[in-house]
């Protein structure tokens, strides 16, 4: 199978699978687990944080993240696009009491700070609290600079409110500036990391912040039934991502700009490879193109396109540049008239 729907359909790899059947396993509701509590301390510190918690999901961690920094009643900020918004089901208002304030993303993913500050609520029964600006980094693939990301912290340091980082794909965005991951968390009070994306871990995410935020997140994790027992063969596959699969996201990004560049060629095909700066292609297909048709055939031969127009093409540990030559080579017979 070759699968462009997502990064999230990469499979552990044999060597994966090797830590993980010789990982020391303990509960890790009692803190038992000595592979939980190394990745949970390794982490910490190699992303310049006080504690971490290794989580199911990337929604769970972001909804711990969001449960840990506001109370009932309080509002954070962040994009319309925001997976913590949009794609999230609405968690942190089901579950937390916390209302979202979304506003739209800028074009290259970013919020802009005069609409961030017209949004934040006076300090009056009238209004929630806004106690939180949530950022997410890459956004569609997009990466925020580092000069954004300092500027956000100036500006919630202004405004007294905390800042979180759905950094689901944020060593996309490390390796795509060619920077340390630190240059990036730095600015955080906290941030959450997939494990189970372009990394390349079965399961699992990570949450990190302040040991204050992280106790309250434990509790909540809890209450969220998402306390694991012997949880450190997960875990371990998590440390093994972190640890081996970080720089070869780099031929994903590379495989990426690959693919937008062929497919801008081709005619139907609306890319503009300039725009491609992780593991995300965006392109959009002429409507004279029967697109449903299109993703049966490609099918048959083993390749998986997502739907919608723009298309979503993520590349990652499972495809290959050979994959993608498959791919464009299946993808012109099938549009021959
Ligand atoms: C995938 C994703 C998540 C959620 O991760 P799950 O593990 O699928 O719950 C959160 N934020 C962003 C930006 C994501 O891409």
């Amino acid at each position: 199978m070759i699968d462009f729907r997502s990064d999230t359909v990469t499979l552990p790899s044999p060597a994966m699978l090797q830590a993980m059947i010789y990982a020391p396993v303990g509960d890790d509701v009692y803190g038992d687990d000595p592979t939980v509590n190394d990745l949970e301390q390794w982490a910490a510190e190699r992303h310049g944080f006080e504690a971490a918690i290794f989580c199911t999901s990337g929604t769970q961690a972001n909804l711990l993240a969001l449960m840990a920094h506001c109370e009932r009643g309080d509002e954070y900020l962040c994009g319309q696009q925001a997976h913590n918004y949009k794609f999230e089901g609405g968690g942190a208002a089901v579950l937390g009491s916390i209302q979202p304030q979304p506003i739209e993303n800028e074009n290259d993913g970013s919020l802009s700070f005069a609409k961030l500050a017209s949004a934040i609520k006076p300090v009056d029964p009238h209004f929630a609290r806004t106690t939180l600006l949530s950022l997410e980094n890459t956004i569609n693939g997009k990466v925020l600079s580092l000069a954004y990301l300092q500027q956000a912290r100036t500006f919630v340091n202004l405004h007294g409110l905390q800042l979180h980082l759905d950094g689901a794909r944020v060593y996309n965005a490390a390796i795509a500036l060619a920077v340390d991951i630190k240059e990036i968390s730095q600015y955080f009070d906290s941030m959450s990391i997939c494990l189970s994306k372009g990394l390349g871990a079965p399961i699992g995410s990570l949450l990190l912040g302040d040991k204050k935020l992280i106790a309250k997140a434990r509790r909540w994790r809890k209450v969220l039934g998402g306390g694991m027992r012997q949880v450190g063969i997960l875990a371990a596959a998590g440390k093994y991502a972190l640890t081996e699969n970080v720089t070869r996201l780099a031929e994903d990004h590379a495989n990426a700009h690959y693919l937008a560049q062929q497919l801008s060629l081709l005619e139907g095909f609306t890319v503009n490879p300039a725009l491609v700066q992780t593991n995300m292609v965006f392109a959009k297909l002429d409507p004279a193109i029967n697109q449903q048709k299109l993703q049966d055939t490609l099918k048959e031969q083993g390749i998986i396109l997502s739907t919608g127009n723009p298309v979503r093409l993520v590349t990652h540990l499972g495809i290959s540049r050979i994959d993608i030559e498959t791919f464009l080579t299946a993808l012109k017979q099938a549009l021959k008239p």
